[in-house]
């Protein structure tokens, strides 16, 4: 699969096997730059205004020049779609403060390292949205930018490796007794039929689905709060959710071992997948 998978590397379309980074990337070296990843649903891209300016404000936040017009943007993601027969597809999008002597102040007159791949979508089964997911808690050990999309991923990488040898799909973490998010996915609860989330601070990484679930939640007739939410709250939750680009909208069953509410998905999660089913179908 890899040798048909054209990636794009600094202004070529080239296969994945052939393209190559220098060892001297700061990407490499220092973790220092950034990411996307962006959606496709039958070869559109979904909500890609919202991820390509979420791109330009991580870019913003760690001082890298934007190296390319959001007309450049949209006309790579669409070639890199383009190349590939998948209908769902996701794009990756890469950025690194590029290639220079190992130094951690930034080098000056350095061209960024822009990557950029797109593989096959492959959703949550329906069996997985039926049975609903495990997730375990963890304290949030990660740094105060959270909401920089940074390739620095060794917090997340960490927990959701903890989540893994628990038998688990994703973790919720707590800071100072306050829920922030998962290892790669914003985090739900229900209680008494409304629905609230984490407010979008430096804490958490603002999900392009946390302005969609405003939207879905408008759809659904349903009470949307995002404000400060206590550990206790998650635990005692009615229903409780995960979403991210490729999970879309997933029900958690058992918290730490525990069931959430029945231990089965709920009407709320119910409305809320229909609802995102109907956004994707009308492709905006
Ligand atoms: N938080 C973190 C830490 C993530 O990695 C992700 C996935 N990119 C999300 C939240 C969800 O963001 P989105 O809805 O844009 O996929």
């Amino acid at each position: 699969m890899s040798s048909e998978q054209i990636v794009y590397l600094n202004g070529e379309l080239l296969p994945l096997d052939e393209a190559k980074v220098p060892v001297l990337d700061r990407g490499f070296i220092f973790g220092d730059g950034i990411y996307e990843v962006v959606p496709v649903y039958g070869g559109r891209v979904f909500r890609w205004p919202h991820h390509h300016a979420r791109l330009e404000r991580s870019l913003k936040k760690i001082g890298i020049d934007n190296p390319m017009t959001a007309d450049e943007w949209t006309r790579l993601v669409q070639d890199l779609i383009a190349r590939h027969p998948w209908t769902d597809q996701f794009v990756y999008l890469h950025i690194t403060r590029g290639v220079a002597k190992r130094d951690h102040a930034f080098p000056k007159g350095v061209a960024p390292t822009v990557f950029a791949m797109s593989s096959p979508l492959t959703l949550p089964t329906q069996a997985v949205r039926e049975a609903g997911i495990d997730v375990i808690t963890l304290p949030d050990v990660r740094w105060l930018h959270c909401d920089i999309k940074s390739i620095s991923l060794l917090g997340n990488v960490l927990a959701r490796q903890a989540a893994a040898d628990a038998g688990a799909l994703e973790c919720i973490q707590f800071r100072d007794g306050f829920m922030t998010e998962g290892s790669s996915s914003n985090i739900w609860i229900v209680r008494g039929g409304q629905v609230f989330g984490a407010v979008p601070d430096n804490r958490i990484l603002e999900g392009i689905r946390v302005g969609l679930m405003d939207e879905l939640c408008r759809d659904a007739g349903l009470a949307l709060t995002l404000r400060p939410i206590l550990r206790e709250e998650v635990l005692a939750a009615d229903e409780v959710m995960v979403t991210s680009a490729t999970k879309e909208i997933l029900p958690v069953a058992r918290i730490d071992g525990k069931p959430v509410g029945t231990g089965r998905p709920g009407p709320v999660y119910a409305a809320l997948y229909a609802a995102y089913q109907r956004a994707k179908a009308r492709h905006d």
